[in-house]
């Protein structure tokens, strides 16, 4: 029982490092890259007034084929292989991804822009991750916000960087 908890949380970490590589990809603007078309689809979606899944998400699709294979190449996909390589911490995984996909990751949380605070420092939710529709190029990470605090693409990173930029040219302006 303890072996399979501590396996569920380093696979955890190993699927929130993979997802959030894919992310990553999905943000280079090339029109050969693959992962950018499909993925772009999610940086256009409404989300209703309702705070219940529509029907179709219940069977995994997500609107459209781009969308919803975004999610699938993005989450579903590693979770799969990992059943077959070691199906108990797989199967457990597999199972939180798609209560979390269908009940969680509409408005609920991912996209509520009310969940702010402290717990967006630990979580990549609410607020942390609307960042990322408004400033595209941070907060690429899912569930947790430790790869960009890894790799350095928090929103804050973004922005120091981006004002010391502009800071910058405006003394070479002055000169
Ligand atoms: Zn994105
Ligand atoms: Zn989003």
């Amino acid at each position: 029982m303890m072996l399979v908890i501590v396996k569920v949380i380093a696979y955890f970490f190993l699927w929130t490092l993979y997802s959030y590589s894919v992310h990553r990809l999905a943000h280079i603007p090339h029109k050969k890259n693959f992962l950018y078309k499909i993925h772009i689809v999610h940086h256009r979606v409404q989300y209703g007034d309702s705070n219940w899944p529509e029907f179709s998400n219940y069977f995994f699709w997500f609107g459209s084929f781009k969308a919803s294979l975004d999610i699938w190449l993005t989450l579903t996909l590693p979770l799969i292989v990992l059943v077959f390589i070691d199906p108990v911490p797989g199967g457990i995984l597999l199972g939180f991804h798609y209560v979390y996909e269908v009940f969680l990751a509409g408005k609920v949380v991912d996209h509520n822009p009310r969940i702010r605070g402290i717990i967006t420092r630990w979580l990549s939710i609410g607020a942390y991750h609307l960042k990322h529709h408004d400033l595209y190029k941070c907060n690429y990470s899912f569930f947790i916000t430790l790869w960009d605090h890894i790799f350095q693409t928090t929103d804050k990173k973004f922005l120091g960087v981006r004002s010391a930029k502009e800071r910058r040219e405006n003394l070479d302006e002055r000169y």
